[in-house]
Parts: C-alpha cells; sequence; structure tokens
C-alpha cells in the first residue's frame, strides 16, 4: 500500500458519526447474531415512527475506529451464526460518509454489511454506500404521493428513484412495508407496492412489518402528540391479506402469512 493510500485509510477510520444507540447481539434485524448500530438524525416526521427519538442530529459522537473496536470484539459470534453489521436510525444516510467509512472497515474484516434506509437522502449519498452494502432492508412507507406527505412530512419521489437505482446496480434488497391498519392496509396502498416490488426485478424480495404500538410510548415520553394514538396493531388476518396481495403479484416474500 501506498503512503498516500495508508493516509487515506487512516482519514476514514478517523471519521465521526452522531449515534444513538447500540445492539450488540441484535437478531431480528437480517439474519444470525448483528451488531446494530442505531445512528442518530432523521429528516423525514413519520406519524408512526418508532424512533422519534433519532429524529435531531444529538447523540453520541463517535469515529469509525471506536466502533470498529466494539464490533470486532463480537467477531467470532457474527461469524458462527451468519449474521454481521447492520447501521439503522433515524436515517443513517445522513451520514453517509460515516457509513460508507465504516462498511468499507467491515468488508475488510469479512462481516456482513447490511444497511437499514427508508432512503430520503440526496441521490449522491446514497449510491456512494452501494458498492461496500451487502444488503439493503428499504423501508417503503406508501407509494400514492400525496397520502406519503401526509404520513411521513416529505414528497417520495426521490426515495422512489433511489430505490429504482440500487435495484438497477444489482443491490441485494429487502423492501420493508410496516403494514398499519386503516393507514396504508386499503387494497389500493397494497397493490402500489407489491406492483414496485414486482417492477424492480427478480433479486427483489419484500417482507411485510406488523405495525406495533411500542412506539406510541416513546411520542408521549417526548411530549410529542401521536396521531396513531388509536389504531391497533394489524391481526393475523390482515397481514394474510397484505401477503395475498404480494403474492398475487408474483412478489417472492420473506415472511409469508399465508392464513386468512
Ligand atoms: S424514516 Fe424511520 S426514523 Fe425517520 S421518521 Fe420515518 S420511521 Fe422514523
Amino acid at each position: 500500500m501506498t503512503e498516500r493510500e495508508e493516509r487515506g485509510r487512516e482519514d476514514a477510520r478517523a471519521v465521526t458519526g452522531y449515534v444513538h444507540s447500540v445492539e450488540t447481539m441484535g437478531t431480528v434485524d437480517d439474519g444470525g447474531i448483528r451488531f446494530v448500530l442505531f445512528m442518530q438524525g432523521c429528516a423525514m416526521r413519520c406519524v408512526f415512527c418508532h424512533n422519534p427519538d433519532t429524529w435531531l442530529r444529538l447523540g453520541r459522537e463517535v469515529t469509525v475506529d471506536d466502533v470498529m473496536r466494539e464490533i470486532l470484539d463480537y467477531k467470532p459470534f457474527f461469524e458462527a451464526s451468519g449474521g454481521g453489521v447492520t447501521v439503522s436510525g433515524g436515517e443513517p444516510l445522513l451520514q453517509h460518509r460515516f457509513v460508507r467509512a465504516l462498511f468499507e472497515q467491515c468488508g475488510a474484516h469479512g462481516l456482513h454489511r447490511a444497511l437499514d434506509t427508508a432512503g430520503y437522502c440526496k441521490h449522491g449519498c446514497f449510491e456512494s454506500v452501494l458498492d461496500c452494502t451487502d444488503l439493503l432492508l428499504f423501508s417503503v412507507k406508501v407509494v400514492d404521493q400525496e397520502k406519503h406527505v401526509r404520513l411521513t412530512g416529505v414528497k417520495n419521489d426521490v426515495i422512489l428513484a433511489n430505490l429504482r437505482l440500487a435495484a438497477e446496480r444489482g443491490t441485494n434488497i429487502v423492501v420493508r412495508y410496516v403494514l398499519i391498519p386503516t393507514v396504508n392496509d386499503s387494497e389500493r396502498d397494497l397493490c402500489d407496492v407489491a406492483k414496485l416490488v414486482a417492477s424492480l426485478g427478480d433479486r427483489v424480495e419484500a417482507d411485510i412489518l406488523p405495525y406495533d404500538r411500542m412506539g406510541v410510548s416513546k411520542w408521549k415520553q417526548l411530549g410529542l402528540d401521536c396521531a396513531l394514538d388509536g389504531v391497533p396493531e394489524p391481526t393475523e388476518r390482515d397481514l394474510a391479506r397484505a401477503c395475498r396481495v404480494f403474492r398475487e403479484h408474483s412478489v417472492r416474500l420473506r415472511t409469508d402469512f399465508a392464513q386468512e
């Protein structure tokens, strides 16, 4: 390695990011035991947000080196279980330089890298992490633009363009759809998102996740009015109906709820 390359690596390890919290032995985000890093900051304001405490760019400032030291302590567990590292948020891509530098380091140590994002960031920021991401967990809130603005506070054209870009690049993608009764579970909403996933090609899978009300208490603790206060969690039947619509559009599902 040249002196210049060595200096570049040192600079990358010194990149800092703002972190909300860490889960060292996570099991739900994507296969095996995983180190899950929740980054601070998000420009969206989803009414169903599970982590409103990540919205502001506060948190603990750490370097890539700090996080890597922590990750490497658990490496044997990730290797033995087929796990790896997941970066989530908030919206991690608001700190894309940190994510890229961290993923490069993880790659150098042979660790699997998953990025959990809602894709609301500039194309350049999004594109900059694709070649060092092994799996993209891409959260689609709803396809209808007007409804998207009502539910999240922002338009979704940049988001959908980023999703298409990742699919064109051949990135492994799981589109995640949090099913919220009366909010995004109409037949039209489900058909729209199923068609979208189907249009991205065979490699892209979908995961329908049941909305859970745990976030409501966080909103209350933060003194925020939660618009979903009276909204129930989906039933098995609701989930099965959503899965049926996805299957009808030939979408591969990670978890299938087959009974209606
Ligand atoms: S994108 Fe995620 S973190 Fe941001 S507001 Fe929506 S649900 Fe919350």
